[in-house]
């Protein structure tokens, strides 16, 4: 029988809070009962945001929980050639298109797209990319790329799903909307998703599959925020012929305000309630765990 392996892959880039700490114990206590393996890894990719004092502050506070994880933590930025491998044979399958429009101009598209009606957004809410990346010629591509212009290789969405075929994972956890058990991938709604950028060599989605499979993780347990990204996840593992984890969603702690916590907001972080004297054990009480 192989040993369940399963990961806790915050970003360095804030202070952990209340949502952490649910995913983070939540893992830690399947691995424990499942005789199973706990992964840190730090997902770090975009290197402009994320800071040493916040990778140390980690560690402290997964230490404090009572959390152990094994050595060594993986760093998503030490391993970008793993992504450019996994798009380059994207890019040989004819998967993959560069896009040019900076954030303005996209805005500026889906408004001009709005006067005939709605124009469709993804699960976080950002309207899908309405460019003509994919109409771009070779020469016209390489021309602008070798100007230096800022750049967004995509998936070309459709192309990918019919080559995939249907796709679904399995929900030990549950979605939104209560959603178990086998769920249905829908990674169209997400549109011609971004793969990679000129200045950082994968995007989340590729990265998180990447280095699921190469640290061979069986169970995937995160937050319901990230319940929709799993189709997306699927897609890409059967484009690269990666192995599916079972997958486990949480509820989301919200805010007093009833949003998602953020990175930002002092109240909800870990370090500020530890040295307001919050111990371990109210923290596992307040998100709800034994
Ligand atoms: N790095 C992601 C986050 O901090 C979590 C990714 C995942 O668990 O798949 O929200």
């Amino acid at each position: 029988m192989t040993v369940p392996v399963l990961r806790f892959a915050p970003s360095p880039n804030g202070y952990l809070h209340l949502g952490h700490a649910l995913s983070a114990l939540a893992n830690f206590d399947l691995a424990r009962s499942m005789g199973g393996r706990l992964l840190l890894r730090l997902e770090d990719i975009d290197v402009s945001r994320c800071r040493p004092e916040y990778e140390t502050a980690i560690y402290e506070d997964l230490a404090w929980l009572g959390i152990e994880w094994e050595q060594p933590v993986r760093r998503q930025s030490e391993h970008f050639d793993a992504s450019l491998d996994a798009l380059e044979r994207l890019e040989r399958r004819g998967l993959v298109f560069a896009s040019f429009e900076s954030r303005t101009e996209i805005q500026r598209l889906v408004e001009g797209r709005e006067i005939h009606g709605a124009w469709p957004r993804d699960p976080d809410g950002a309207p899908l990319y309405p460019g003509n990346g994919r109409m771009l010629s070779a020469e016209e591509r390489n021309r602008r790329m070798d100007a230096g212009d800022a750049y967004a290789l995509r998936l070309m969405m459709d192309v990918a799903v019919a080559q995939a075929g249907p796709l679904d994972w399995f929900e030990a956890g549950e979605g939104p909307r209560g959603e178990t058990g086998t769920v249905q991938a829908m990674p169209q709604a997400w549109g011609d998703v971004v793969l990679a950028r000129k200045e950082t060599p994968t995007s989340y989605h590729l990265a998180v599959v990447i280095d699921d499979a190469l640290q061979g993780v069986t169970h995937v347990v995160r937050g319901q925020d990230l319940f929709w990204s799993t189709s997306v996840h699927r897609l890409l593992q059967r484009l690269l012929g990666l192995p599916a984890p079972v997958y486990q969603h949480h509820k989301l702690i919200l805010g007093a305000d009833g949003r998602k916590l953020a990175k930002s907001t002092r109240a909800t972080a870990l370090r500020e309630l530890r040295h307001a004297g919050v111990t371990p054990a109210d923290i596992r009480r307040g998100v709800g765990l034994p």
